[in-house]
């Protein structure tokens, strides 16, 4: 095993720097999947933070960490998701100028939400890499700084700051469930936990669906996989084919990935709705899910959950919690 690019060190640096700025989320019992489960498990609840997801850790960390020429010159990021709410977010607090590109394709209230978070939304191309390539042309021609969404050292080291508050909160904690895309969460906090905690063990959490980084860790480098629609749509994308940080934290740190289907991830929504009063997204309630359904190997007797998110589109949130059976790659068909 190498040496990463992330280390406890930076961790605790970031969490100094985003302190204040992002919210401490608390890390409560769910007395529904205890009983269930028979472990002691506690949720973190990331779907506190202000703009709806933990995205917004790495997002502060790496815009405190510019120099003030480059914060002067403002930020850019292409992302339809919580990384674009979460540049837009931080960079209005630090008032810092923040452009997030964003394809045609976009729906209007997305676009919508991100201007209203204080960003500028630059609407360019037909897919998320035109959109892509626009937050290049400006980082090439303007001079400004792209934050990407997950295989950035600052990015990593400000998410791993949620690895960190969890080791301090239940030192005792065995098994850490993280929903997994892009790894920059369960980079950081895979590198926080077993930092401090080595016997711990992580568990990262995809949906069969597109699951880029298991695909990558099965071939051992990055591959590209296709995209289909998914519940949870905030944990689909690929990885990079040129990933420098994610990639080889996770393929070193991480103990077990799992991949949910469709069905599982809506039981895991459910769950935490009417077991725990949540309204999540499905990326954000994929640890439940993997836990009801008794796919974590060697769980032990206290269990923490990562529940990351709630941007979710309300209407669809209410169809899976009254029970409907959804398929989203149905629907993207009519
Ligand atoms: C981005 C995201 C994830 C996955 O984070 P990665 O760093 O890309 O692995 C999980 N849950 C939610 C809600 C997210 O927005």
């Amino acid at each position: 095993m190498t040496a990463h690019p992330v280390t406890l060190q930076d961790i605790e640096a970031a969490h100094a720097r985003i302190a204040g700025r992002v919210l401490r989320a608390p890390l409560v019992p769910s007395g529904s999947l205890s009983e269930r489960t028979g472990a002691e498990v506690r949720l973190k609840l990331e779907l506190l933070q202000p703009t709806g997801a933990f995205k917004l850790r790495g997002a502060t960390n790496a815009i405190l960490a510019l120099t003030d020429q480059e914060r002067a010159r403002g930020v850019a990021c292409c992302s339809t998701g919580n990384h674009g709410r979460a540049v837009a977010y931080a960079a209005a607090q630090l008032g810092v100028r923040a452009v997030v590109c964003l394809s045609r394709l976009v729906p209007a209230n997305k676009i919508a939400g991100i201007e209203r978070l204080g960003a500028e939304a630059r609407i360019h191309g037909r897919s998320q890499d035109e959109a892509g390539e626009e937050a290049e042309r400006l980082v090439r021609e303007e001079g400004m700084v792209m934050i990407p969404p997950f295989d950035h050292p600052d990015v990593v080291a400000g998410q791993g700051t949620c690895g960190l508050e969890l080791v301090e909160d239940w030192p005792e904690v065995e098994t850490v469930l993280v929903p997994l895309s892009g790894g920059g969460l369960l980079a950081g906090v895979a590198a926080a936990v077993k930092a401090k905690r080595p016997a711990a063990r992580i568990v990262g959490i995809s949906m069969a669906r597109g699951p880029a980084m298991a695909k990558s860790l099965e071939a051992g480098r990055p591959v590209a996989v296709a995209e289909q629609p998914s519940l949870a749509d905030s944990l689909g994308g690929g990885i990079g084919l040129d990933n420098r940080v994610s990639f080889a934290m996770v393929r070193d740190l991480v103990d077990q990935v799992v991949l949910l289907d469709e069905r599982q991830i809506a039981d895991g929504m459910r769950w935490l709705y009417r077991e725990e009063q949540l309204v999540t997204e499905g990326g954000a309630a994929v640890g439940a899910a993997a836990l009801l359904h008794g796919l974590v190997e060697r769980p032990g007797a206290r269990v923490a959950v990562l529940v990351t998110g709630r941007t979710v589109d309300m209407d669809l949130f209410t169809r899976i919690v009254s029970g409907e059976d959804v398929d989203l790659a149905l629907e993207a068909a009519v």
